[in-house]
């Protein structure tokens, strides 16, 4: 715990005297503009990789960015409901990532004997396997699963769609719902695109 400790101290000591007015006009509001849908994952960080802060993203995490919808009721779905009703967002992304655990144990089977609640938990993942995206042999061994990773974004964008607090916002176009690839690796995402139903990069190439 030292190291949190260390790095709490920093922050109370350092980083939020600079940022002491934001902080104190976000302290009884919020008004964030995008809801962030991503995986629990360590190494995912959104504020880090879209240069956000205080205020600017509102955020659910599951193993495997999972929009269920066999449940009545979960963090997931209860959040976007929260953010798109109550907060009027006008963005969500949902954002899968490489090397994504919860993809690799749909795919590859482990036993989860001692980790019953994760294993019936992938079962909200198994739609994936519908939409796998073609091999990309720049993927080398990885391949499958990163076919498998984006298939799963496709699948929960479609189970983002279906939640009527979505439907509705994005009927009246007060909703944009957004589907990333976020390779770590890299640090490059890749952005799902309904219409060719491919993934391209976010950004244009810089050369
Ligand atoms: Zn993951």
């Amino acid at each position: 715990m030292d190291r949190l400790l260390e790095g709490h101290k920093r922050f109370h000591d350092e980083v939020f005297p600079r940022k002491r007015e934001t902080f104190h006009l976000l302290a009884e509001m919020q008004n964030p503009q995008y809801l962030f849908i991503t995986c629990s994952d360590s190494r995912v960080l959104p504020d880090l990789i879209l240069q956000t802060g205080p205020g600017d993203l509102f955020i659910t995490r599951n193993a495997g960015n999972v929009i269920p919808v066999s449940t009545d009721e979960d963090g997931a779905t209860a959040t976007i409901e929260y953010a798109v009703e109550a907060l009027k967002v006008k963005h969500a992304i949902l954002c899968g990532h490489s090397d994504c655990g919860a993809l690799k144990a749909a795919l590859r089977k482990p036993d989860l004997e001692l980790m019953p609640k994760a294993a019936r938990w992938l079962g909200h993942v198994e739609e994936a396997f519908t939409h796998r995206q073609p091999l990309n042999p720049a993927d080398g061994e990885n391949a499958e699963l990163v076919s498998l990773i984006k298939g799963n974004v496709i699948a929960q964008l479609a189970n983002l769609h279906a939640q009527p607090s979505v439907a509705r916002a994005v009927a009246r176009h007060e909703l944009t719902v957004h589907g990333w690839y976020y390779d770590i690796m890299t640090g490059n995402i890749d952005v799902y695109n309904e219409r060719e139903d491919k993934f391209f990069p976010l950004l244009p190439p810089t050369d």
